[in-house]
C-alpha cells in the first residue's frame, strides 16, 4: 500500500509575533517543530504499515528549512521524504495550500491513503485535509484516532467525536485526518538517524507539477485576503447587571455595542 503523510513545520513557541508593518507572522526559522497532530498522523500511518505492508512517504510544503521535519519523520519510521517548495507557492492561503499539496501528491505517484493531522498549531484552520480530499477527488474521514482493520480495498477506522465514537469503513483511495489518541507517537530512532544520514529528500518545485497555471498557486491562487492581523486585546472587566429584569436586554445590547461586538 502507498501511504502519504502530510506534515507541517510550525513555530515551537506559542508566543507568536506579528510584524506590525506587514501584518504577517514573524516566522523564526530556528525555533520550529513538527506540528504535534502530525506526529499522531505519522504514528497512525506506521501502525497501518505494521498491519499491512506499505510504503510511507512524508510530504511537507514549506521553505527548505522544513527538511528537518522530513528527517524526523524518516527517523520515526517513514520510508521517504518530499519537500514541496518554490517562491511561487509563497503567500498561499488554505485553498492554494491544499491545491499545491494535491499537485505534489499527484507528482509523487500512485497512492492509496493520504493521512493528515487534525489541525495545526499555527494556522489552526483544520481545513487543509478536507480541501485536499476535494482536490484529489477522494472520500475523506476526520477525527480518526484508531485504525481497526486494513482490508484489501478499504480501511475501517474509529472516529473520536468527543462524546461518542463512530466506526466507519472507507474505500481506497481516501484521506483521513488524525486526532490525538492514547497511541503516543514513537520517538525518532538514533539507529535510523545513522542509517539514513545520507538520505536525500525529494524536492518538488513548481515546474515539476502537472498543473503549471500560476493563478492556482501562492498569493495569486488565494481567494482569502487578510485585511489586518493583531493580538486580541485582553479585556476582563466585569459588569454586574443588577437592575430590573426588563432592562437587562437593553443594557446588554448597549455594552456589546459600546465594545464594538455588534
Ligand atoms: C491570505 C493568507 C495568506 C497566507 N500567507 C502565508 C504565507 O505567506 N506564508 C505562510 O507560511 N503561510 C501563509 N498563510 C497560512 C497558510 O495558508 C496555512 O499555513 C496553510 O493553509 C495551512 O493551514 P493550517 O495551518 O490552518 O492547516 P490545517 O488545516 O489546520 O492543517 C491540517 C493538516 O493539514 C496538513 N498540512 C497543513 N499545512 C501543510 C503544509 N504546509 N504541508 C504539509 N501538510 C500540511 C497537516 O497534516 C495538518 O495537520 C496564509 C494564510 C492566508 C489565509
Amino acid at each position: 500500500m502507498n501511504i502519504c503523510v502530510c506534515i507541517k513545520q510550525v513555530p515551537a513557541s506559542s508566543n507568536v509575533k506579528i510584524n506590525p508593518d506587514t501584518g504577517t507572522l514573524v516566522r523564526d526559522g530556528n525555533n520550529t517543530k513538527m506540528n504535534p497532530y502530525d506526529l499522531y498522523a505519522i504514528e497512525l500511518a506506521l501502525k497501518i504499515k505494521e498491519m499491512k505492508e506499505s510504503n510511507v512517504k512524508a510530504l511537507t510544503m514549506g521553505p527548505p528549512a522544513a527538511t528537518s521535519i522530513l528527517e524526523e519523520a524518516i527517523w520515526m519510521g517513514c520510508d521517504d521524504g518530499y519537500l514541496l517548495t518554490d517562491r511561487k507557492f509563497a503567500g498561499a492561503d488554505v485553498v492554494a495550500t491544499a491545491y499545491t499539496i494535491s499537485q505534489g501528491i499527484k507528482y509523487m505517484g500512485k497512492f492509496d491513503l493520504v493521512v493528515c493531522g487534525k489541525q495545526t498549531t499555527d494556522g489552526d484552520t483544520a481545513q487543509v485535509g478536507a480541501e485536499l480530499a476535494h482536490f484529489l477527488g477522494i472520500p475523506y474521514v476526520c477525527y480518526v484516532d484508531q485504525v481497526l482493520e486494513v482490508k484489501e480495498n478499504s480501511i475501517v477506522v474509529r472516529c473520536n467525536l468527543d462524546k461518542t465514537y463512530e466506526t466507519l469503513e472507507v474505500e481506497f483511495p481516501c484521506l483521513i485526518t488524525v486526532e490525538k489518541s492514547n497511541d503516543t507517537p514513537r520517538l525518532p530512532s538514533y539507529k535510523r538517524s545513522v542509517q539514513y544520514s545520507d538520505h536525500q529528500m525529494h524536492t518538488i518545485t513548481f515546474s515539476k507539477l502537472f498543473d503549471t497555471d500560476e493563478s492556482r498557486y501562492g498569493l495569486k491562487g488565494s481567494p482569502t485576503q487578510v485585511e489586518r492581523m493583531f493580538n486580541p486585546i485582553k479585556d476582563d472587566r466585569k459588569v454586574m447587571l443588577d437592575d430590573e429584569v426588563d432592562s437587562y436586554a437593553k443594557q446588554l445590547k448597549d455594552i456589546l455595542k459600546d465594545r464594538k461586538y455588534i
